[in-house]
């Protein structure tokens, strides 16, 4: 019988395109996709921003452990880069492979599946077994991180994630991604146009650009005066040469989002560039961002707010992240970053209390100047509320537009309800309704009307039409770069 594999993702999206990639180069390999309960290897793709993921990962681990004790458990990721040894402590932990080796990652579990007696003696580990005869694979090379040669395809996953960069150069004092993933690293220009054009002959229709620090694509490689490899220039070259019909970006670090990158969304239409701008923020106040070594200040992030609206009109969906509590965080520092979020027309936000990681400079800073929990508990609440308001008048602000969408996989809640599930093309999530009742297949381009806001803030629309496959829009020639 054919052995099955199941792969757990916790964490960002750029985790979740490591992911997919993975999952992808098993079922070529011949794996079959299960749940776990039912999985001969699961692998736990972790995530180790905050002391909350960890706890997440270990406590799955050992579920799964419990519900299918025979399973052999890889764990990848962050966490699994991180602390390793950590990791291969936890009972019915096989394998730890960290980031580092992530390449290897699908040999490894291939053998795990095939249930050989010892995969370690095959594909040489960096750690020799651990007491609990897990084997590790994790140093700090970061030599063979990309997962590139798996194809991302329209498949589980409407729109799939495509990590086109790796790694962070940036050293912001709360961040453990440094240390978990290296240094900035991008994928070639060549593999990404062939990944892009292999998925749209596959009849996909939106594919999401992700990285750790997606800004800083092709700026790791040595520069001639002739050839300077931007993410701008890129994207310009996806969206002429290819028939890639929509592309969105995921987060792009505020200084990063230049002139080139924001005229995009001058030149080509909503249809195909999605107008969605995710900036973190982290913090409104000018000391706080300092303190945790962000390259820029509340005003730069006023200004590429403003620029990114005037390119994009009043459908962009700006969003943000946003950290409270950061060590020393005064009140005053705190109302800033509440006014700043305040005058700013965010689409959503994600929130997230601070959280001290070992081996960052805050950890140090959060020993000697701690925000109270019951502080960051309640400047929390002060921002969850804030957030929702912000959410309501953006999509409040979008009744009776016809906007570019997506259908996505429909629940059978939904579906039993005449409603098929679908993504506009500036983020929005809506529920809409076909004239006759039926149901939209996934991964079909539509029009659609949004006519209402329900207090749980879901957005209702009706389907204006279906776009036939062929209407793909070609942008005039840029003359910006
Ligand atoms: S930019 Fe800062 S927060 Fe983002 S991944 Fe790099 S170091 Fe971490």
């Amino acid at each position: 019988m054919t052995s099955g594999f199941h792969i757990e993702n916790f964490g960002c999206r750029a985790a979740r395109a490591d992911g997919e990639a993975l999952s992808a180069l098993l079922r070529s390999g011949g794996l079959q996709g299960r749940e776990a309960p039912e999985a001969e290897v699961v692998i736990v793709n972790t995530c180790s921003v905050t002391a909350e993921a960890d706890r997440e990962a270990r406590a799955y681990i050992r579920r799964t452990h419990r519900l299918n004790p025979d399973a052999r458990i890889l764990v990848t990721g962050c966490y699994a880069q991180r602390a390793p040894q950590e990791i291969a402590a936890l009972e019915g932990v096989s394998a730890v492979v960290g980031n580092s080796h992530k390449a290897l990652a699908p040999q490894i579990a291939m053998r795990l599946a095939a249930g050989e007696a010892d995969t370690a003696a095959t594909i040489v580990p960096i750690s020799a077994l651990t007491s609990s005869g897990a084997a590790i694979w994790a140093d700090d090379a970061f030599a063979h991180s990309f997962l590139e040669e798996a194809q991302v395809l329209p498949g589980a996953q409407t729109r799939p994630n495509l990590k086109i960069q790796e790694g962070c150069s940036n050293r912001c004092t709360f961040c453990v991604i440094p240390q978990t993933r290296g240094n900035s690293r991008s994928l070639s220009s060549e593999s990404i146009l062939r990944q892009v054009r292999n998925f749209v002959e596959a009849g996909g229709n939106e594919l999401v650009f992700s990285g750790i620090n997606l800004g800083r694509w092709g700026r790791d490689w040595p520069r001639d005066l002739d050839t300077k490899p931007t993410l701008a220039i890129l994207i310009r070259t996806i969206l002429t040469e290819t028939k890639l019909p929509r592309l969105r970006l995921s987060s792009i670090e505020p200084m990063d989002w230049d002139a080139d990158l924001i005229a995009l969304f001058r030149d080509f239409p909503p249809s195909r560039l999605a107008r969605h701008a995710h900036l973190p923020l982290q913090s409104g106040s000018d000391a706080v961002l300092r303190r945790m070594h962000r390259r820029y200040r509340p005003w730069h992030y006023v200004e590429k707010a403003a620029a990114l609206s005037a390119a994009c009109g009043d459908t962009l969906t700006l969003g943000a992240d946003v950290m409270a509590g950061f060590p020393g965080e005064t009140d005053a520092e705190f109302t800033e970053t509440y006014e700043l979020i305040r005058a700013l027309p965010f689409g959503y936000l994600h929130l997230f209390p601070f959280s001290p990681r070992p081996g960052t400079r805050a950890w140090e800073l959060h020993r000697q100047w701690p925000v109270p929990p019951r502080v960051v508990t309640e400047r929390m609440t002060a921002l969850r509320t804030l957030a929702r308001e912000k959410t309501r008048t953006h999509r409040q602000s979008m009744i009776g537009r016809t906007l570019d969408a997506i259908t996505l996989n429909t629940p059978d809640s939904l579906a039993g309800d005449g409603c098929t599930a679908a993504l506009t093309q500036n983020f929005l999530p809506v529920q809409t309704r076909n004239a006759d009742g039926s149901i939209t297949a996934p991964n079909s381009l539509v029009s659609v009307r949004i006519t209402a806001l329900a207090d749980d803030l879901t957005l209702a629309a009706t389907l204006v039409s279906q776009h036939p496959v062929v209407d793909r829009v070609f942008p005039r020639p840029h003359a910006h770069s």
